[in-house]
C-alpha cells in the first residue's frame, strides 16, 4: 500500500497586484485503494491543488508538505513525480502541435518505465486502450489534443491513464463538458483503473453526476482554498440537494 499525504498546504500565485494565496491550508491523505472526490465551486482552488501536487511551476508552495510514501514530492521534478507513480489529468488538456498521440504516449511510457515498450505489444495496447474509450484509432497519428473536441480530449486522458497505469491519479474535472455517453465511457475507464486494486484516485469535480458512475470512498467539500467538510458518499448526495451555498457563506463569514 502507498500513501499520498498533503499536510497544511499553502499555495500562492503571482498576480499583477502581488502574491495571492489560493490554497489556505489543505490536509488530505489518500491511500492506494481509495477514491476521494473533491467537490467545490468554481474558483475555490481545486485545479490549484491538482497542479501543486503535480509540480506546475506557476504555483508557489509557501508552506506545508506533500509526500508519497514519506518521500518529499515537492522536491521532485515533474518527471520524477510521474516516475514515483503520480498522474494528472488536466481540466484543460494542452494541445501539442507536431507531436502525435502515438509518439506522445510512447515517450511518456518510456520515461516512466525507464525503457521503451516493445513495439508490437505496445501498438496492440494502444489500440485496445483507444477502442475501450471508443476513440478512433486514427487519433494515434493526430497531434496531441489539437482540434480535439472537449470529449475527445477527456477520452485521450483516460487512454493515458490506462496505459501509464500510475499508483495515484488526480483527475481534474475529467467529467466537465461530456455528454451522457462520454461521461459513462470515461467513468468506466476510471473504474477499470481502480478495479486493479492498490490505486488511489483524487477525483476533482464540480458536479455530482459523475458520482453516479464512480463511487468515492470519501467526499471532501472544497471552498475558499481549503477543505470545509469531509464525509462519505452521502455527503455528495447532500451537496446535490443543497449546493455549495452554505459552505461559501460560512467561509466568507469566517474571514
Ligand atoms: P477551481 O479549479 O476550483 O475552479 P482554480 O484553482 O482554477 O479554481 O483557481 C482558484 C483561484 O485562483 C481563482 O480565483 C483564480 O482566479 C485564481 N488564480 C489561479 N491562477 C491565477 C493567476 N495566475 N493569477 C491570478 N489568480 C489566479
Ligand atoms: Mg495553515
Ligand atoms: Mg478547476
Amino acid at each position: 500500500m502507498s500513501t499520498l499525504e498533503i499536510r497544511d498546504l499553502h499555495v500562492s500565485v503571482d498576480t499583477e497586484s502581488g502574491e495571492k494565496e489560493i490554497l489556505a491550508g489543505v490536509d488530505l491523505t489518500i491511500r492506494s485503494g481509495e477514491t476521494h472526490a473533491i467537490m467545490g465551486p468554481n474558483g475555490s482552488g481545486k485545479s490549484t491543488l491538482a497542479y501543486s501536487i503535480a509540480g506546475h511551476p506557476k504555483y508557489t508552495i509557501t508552506s506545508g508538505t506533500v509526500t508519497l510514501d514519506g518521500q518529499n514530492l515537492l522536491e521532485m521534478t515533474v518527471d520524477e513525480r510521474a516516475r514515483a507513480g503520480l498522474f494528472l489529468a488536466m481540466q484543460y488538456p494542452v494541445e501539442v502541435p507536431g507531436v502525435s498521440v502515438s509518439n506522445f504516449l510512447r515517450t511518456a511510457k518510456t520515461a516512466i518505465d525507464g525503457q521503451a515498450p516493445k513495439l508490437r505489444t505496445w501498438v496492440k495496447e494502444v489500440n485496445a486502450a483507444m477502442d475501450r474509450v471508443h476513440m478512433d484509432r486514427e487519433f494515434a497519428q493526430r497531434s496531441v489534443n489539437e482540434g480535439f473536441s472537449g470529449g475527445e480530449k477527456k477520452r485521450h486522458e483516460i487512454v493515458q491513464l490506462e496505459l501509464l497505469n500510475p499508483r495515484f491519479a488526480i483527475l481534474d474535472e475529467t467529467d466537465s463538458g461530456l455528454d451522457i455517453d462520454a461521461l459513462r465511457i470515461v467513468s468506466e475507464g476510471v473504474n477499470r483503473f481502480t478495479a486493479q486494486g492498490d490505486r488511489g484516485v483524487l477525483l476533482i469535480t464540480h458536479y455530482t453526476r459523475i458520482l453516479r458512475y464512480i463511487k468515492p470512498d470519501f467526499v471532501h467539500v472544497f471552498v475558499a482554498g481549503r477543505i470545509a467538510e469531509q464525509g462519505g458518499p452521502e455527503l455528495a448526495e447532500r451537496l446535490e440537494a443543497e449546493g455549495y451555498d452554505r459552505y461559501v457563506r460560512a467561509a466568507a463569514g469566517a474571514v
